[in-house]
């Protein structure tokens, strides 16, 4: 028998819904390992999160709470989190900003090996085997981890969010290891956060994203899209090194992999790179006035016309509707 942790996201003493993707990944791997899954959450202000995360049919909840872990800062984090994996065989989060900083050092700590950005379990003869994306997601390797604890970071895109099951797990206090002198030489020094009444890009439904071609016209020409669908704003990298569109809202390879129920480019021509970040949306609508463009080729719906007047007419059409 062999058990999973899953370490929870946390923030404004909510879960992520980051969590809910990496607990469906504990539910298949203690399936076929024959053993339990337990959350792990930690931080400081708490709130909700551990009843709510008492909800996703874990054996356990444990909570680490200290106000030495009120800002978020890997060295702080990693020995709780190498404590409370003790007798784990599998230690999982999702590949957000948070788990690609949290998950390789806590691997490093136990020494363990690291399957990252994973998109499929396959499970083997009580055996776990990982699927994961290379080369911008043009081809697939499988990979095992051959130490005794594995640490994975899964891809929240490829595991749909668990729902509650019903039951309520017991939640369990753990202790808050203290860092290392080393570490505790790192300091906390701001977290800028970009504040928006739009829905996070990682975790909306509905994505309107900009190429390019919007040039200055960026925000002039999406904002209102967005606002008639409740959508988050997305950009390819084009538009980003540019200047058009804040850097975070890059989508692609070397930005964040999204995956709503709705993806809108517009203006985007569809390089592999962008589309390693949102191929796996269920619906994608393209807006190019370029019949070849490559984006027509992932398209459900594509659109040959000019942007800039078939989104605000877009928008007139919404708006009616
Ligand atoms: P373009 O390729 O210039 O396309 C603009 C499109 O707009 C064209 O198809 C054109 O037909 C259309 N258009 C122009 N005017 C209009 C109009 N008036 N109406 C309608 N359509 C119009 N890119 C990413 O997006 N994300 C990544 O994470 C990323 N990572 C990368 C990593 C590496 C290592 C490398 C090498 C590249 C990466 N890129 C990434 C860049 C990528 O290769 C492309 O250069 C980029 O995606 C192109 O952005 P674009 O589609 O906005 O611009």
């Amino acid at each position: 028998m062999a058990d999973v942790l899953v370490v929870a996201e946390a923030a404004d003493g909510k879960l992520k819904k980051t969590t809910h993707s990496a607990v469906t990944f504990a539910r298949q791997a203690a399936a076929a390992l024959g053993g339990t899954y337990s959350i792990l959450v930690i931080g400081d202000a708490l709130g909700d999160a551990a009843a709510e995360a008492a909800t996703l049919g874990a054996a356990k909840v444990l909570v680490a709470q200290a106000s030495s872990l009120k800002d978020y800062v890997a060295e702080r984090y990693v020995p709780t989190v190498a404590a409370a994996a003790k007798g784990a065989a599998v230690v999982v989060g999702t590949a957000s900003a948070y788990g690609k900083d949290l998950l390789p050092r806590v691997a490093a700590r136990l020494s363990a090996g690291f399957a990252s950005d994973i998109s499929e379990l396959l499970p083997e003869g009580g055996k776990l085997k990982y699927k994961r994306p290379m080369y911008a997601g043009n081809a697939y390797g499988i990979c095992t981890v051959s130490t005794p604890v594995q640490v994975v970071s899964v891809r929240q895109s490829a595991f749909a969010a668990a729902e509650p099951t019903g039951s309520t797990s017991p939640i369990e206090q753990v202790a808050v290891v203290p860092p290392s002198a080393a570490a505790e030489r790192v300091e906390f020094v701001s977290f800028d956060q970009v504040k928006s009444e739009r829905p996070e890009l990682t975790e909306a439904k509905v994505v309107v994203s900009g190429g390019r071609a919007l040039k200055e016209r960026f925000n002039e020409v999406l904002d209102p899209l967005a606002d008639v669908l409740g959508a988050a704003v997305g950009a390819s990298r084009a538009a980003c090194d540019a200047g058009y569109a804040a850097s975070d809202l890059q989508v692609g390879q070397t930005g964040k992999v999204v995956a709503p129920s709705l993806y809108i480019a517009v203006g985007i021509s569809g390089a592999i790179q962008h589309l390693a970040g949102m191929k796996g949306s269920k619906v994608i609508v393209a807006i190019n006035k370029d019949a070849d463009a490559p984006i027509f080729q992932v398209a459900d719906y594509g659109l040959v016309a000019d942007l800039f007047a078939t989104v605000p007419e877009l928008v007139k059409q919404i708006q009616a509707a």
